[in-house]
């Protein structure tokens, strides 16, 4: 058994757990995990009309997400803001 498993932090690297870690990001309709809190919804402007773009915040491990319901792009979904 060894305690050293965790490599050293970069500090603006935010530090997902495995649930985080397994999201698919910039996928249209990838699904989160259970542990995500959501928060408010917001309303974007993109080349093609408003979309909505929700805030979560995982339980876990702290970092917050954003999924941009965009019906027009295949290419965009969860995207990490910070922790
Ligand atoms: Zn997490």
């Amino acid at each position: 058994m060894t305690q050293d498993q965790n490599p050293p932090i970069e500090s603006n690297t935010p530090t997902l757990c495995d649930a985080c870690a397994g999201i698919q990001r910039d996928w249209r309709r990838a699904p989160g995990h259970a542990e995500l809190m959501q928060g408010v919804n917001r309303k974007e402007p993109r080349r093609q009309g408003l979309v909505t773009i929700t805030r979560y915040v995982c339980e876990h491990c702290g970092t917050v997400w954003d999924y941009e319901n965009n019906k027009f792009s295949q290419n965009v979904g969860w995207s990490v803001v910070g922790q």
